[in-house]
């Protein structure tokens, strides 16, 4: 696997994101899996790990400004 942007080689690494939901609260995601480049630190998230955001983004209804979730498969 490559990076994206520049071909330099990636690592997995666990990481927190934080994530915008629509109704514009934050949601910060903990142990998110992502793909980092040793070279210029691009990341890059797995379709699996996307859809687990996308699916906890969505679900979240919540009026907390900040949302902390913990990545589980
Ligand atoms: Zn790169």
């Amino acid at each position: 696997m490559k990076c994206y942007r520049c071909g330099g080689a990636v690592d997995k690494i666990v990481t927190d994101l934080p994530f915008k939901t629509k109704s514009n609260s934050t949601v910060i995601i903990c142990n998110l899996p992502v793909l980092q480049c040793s070279s210029c630190r691009e990341y890059e998230i797995e379709d699996e790990a996307m859809k687990y955001v996308d699916a906890k983004l969505f679900s979240i209804d919540s009026s907390a400004e900040v949302e902390i979730v913990r990545y589980a498969v």
